[in-house]
């Protein structure tokens, strides 16, 4: 079972038949992005069941409780997410999802079944507490632009009182189980998405002089923005654009009227995530001129970059080293481009997102593959993780 020997640990070992009952739940009936109904229902039963009063909302499946409301301390944030993926699960667990084609395949029902421990350690260990835990469950992690954090944010789940620290938790399959990652600083990329509408005259492909021709300028656009990540930006400032999707024409020898092209920009610099919209809209504009098409930009912005509070991020280390050992805590080398809407959190409160370890010694399972399944081992990691980091962070 690892090597875990904090008291929040040893405690969180007592719930593990708990956790992995609300886990299994969970696993069985995954629900998708804004469909957390079942899932939403399942968190309020067992909140109430540790005598809390959760929040819920008409027209938003999220959950909020808080555990010690009144107590004079530190207000401490405590985030899980809760949508499942479309993907037909292949593991042999004897709890494996009964919906076809959905699967917690990114581990949400392990960190709900985590936040739900954490919440019961919390509960039990009274006085101990000193300020107000918020328990966060927010839905449509996955969805990827809008995201269940900025309406969750807009309904007030960082206030009342006033949240001082956010802390959120993600497993990972490329860290060992029982180990615990963190990273100061930038973690995790700003995502933003892309539409570029090109037009040109369309007619018959043997007479191109004719009108401006929108696949080609759509061809030259797509070599163009790749221009823009390898000479208009500093090559150490990590930038991503891909062209996800190219969609035009009908037949071999009519040339269409338009070409659409969609992508995905990634960033880490809020100031490099300006200029790159800025260049993408110019680029587009003058090279589909050049050619005498014109081309329509549609820029949407997703998630923002998740930026982890150094001084917080510091103390956490500290905390989950007293719990855990020094050698259970791994620094995070570099950032990646993938995004997270629990920086929309970080963008208003300090706090820090950990990555929680969940590697096994079978064969590698990826986030998002019809066979990831963490081992159980990491409900106690996290549930202990949680409740100490919410504890420490309110101790002065
Ligand atoms: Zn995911
Ligand atoms: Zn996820």
């Amino acid at each position: 079972m690892g090597r875990a020997q904090g008291p929040w640990s040893v405690a969180a070992r007592k719930l593990l038949p708990a956790m992995r009952t609300w886990r299994q739940s969970f696993h069985e009936q995954p629900e998708l992005a804004n469909e957390e109904r079942r899932t939403r229902d399942k968190v309020v039963r067992a909140l109430r069941d540790l005598g809390l009063t959760p929040t819920v909302y008409d027209d938003f499946t999220g959950v909020l409780a808080t555990i010690g409301a009144d107590r004079p301390g530190p207000v401490v944030a405590l985030r899980a997410d809760m949508d499942a993926l479309p993907v037909e699960e292949r593991t042999n667990l004897p709890y494996r999802s009964r919906v076809p084609g959905r699967m917690h395949a990114c581990g949400h029902d392990v960190h709900m079944s985590c936040l739900l421990g954490a919440a019961a350690l919390l509960v039990r260990a009274g006085p101990r507490v000193r300020g107000p835990v918020r328990l966060i469950f927010q839905p449509a992690e996955e969805q990827g632009e809008a995201g269940g954090a900025g309406p969750f944010i807009d309904r007030g789940c960082l206030d009342a009182p006033k949240v001082d620290f956010v802390v959120g938790q993600h497993v990972t399959p490329e860290i060992p189980a029982g180990q615990i990652g963190w990273k100061k600083g930038p973690m995790m990329a700003a995502a933003d998405r892309f539409r570029i509408v090109v037009r040109g005259r369309g007619g018959h492909a043997a007479y191109p002089h004719r009108g401006p021709d929108a696949v080609v300028a759509a061809a030259e656009i797509i070599v163009g923005l790749q221009a823009i990540v390898s000479r208009a930006r500093d090559p150490v400032d990590p930038v991503v654009i891909s062209v996800g999707t190219v969609h035009g024409g009908t037949r071999h020898n009519i040339l269409p009227p338009e070409v659409v092209l969609e992508g995905t920009v990634r960033t880490f610099r809020p100031a490099t995530r300006d200029a790159i919209e800025r260049l993408l809209r110019t680029r587009v504009r003058h090279l589909a001129q050049s050619l005498g098409a014109s081309a329509r930009v549609e820029y949407v912005r997703g998630y923002p970059v998740l930026v982890n509070s150094p001084p917080v991020t510091e103390r956490l280390v500290g905390i989950l080293g007293e719990e855990f050992g020094d050698a259970q805590l791994v620094e995070l080398a570099a950032p990646v481009m993938g995004a997270e809407d629990f920086s929309r959190y970080l963008e208003h409160v300090p706090g820090s997102f950990l990555k929680l370890g969940a590697g096994t010694d079978g064969p590698p399972a990826t986030l998002h593959s019809p066979t990831f399944a963490p081992p159980e081992q990491t409900l106690v990691v996290g549930a202990a993780t949680l409740a100490a980091a919410a504890v420490g962070l309110q101790a002065r």
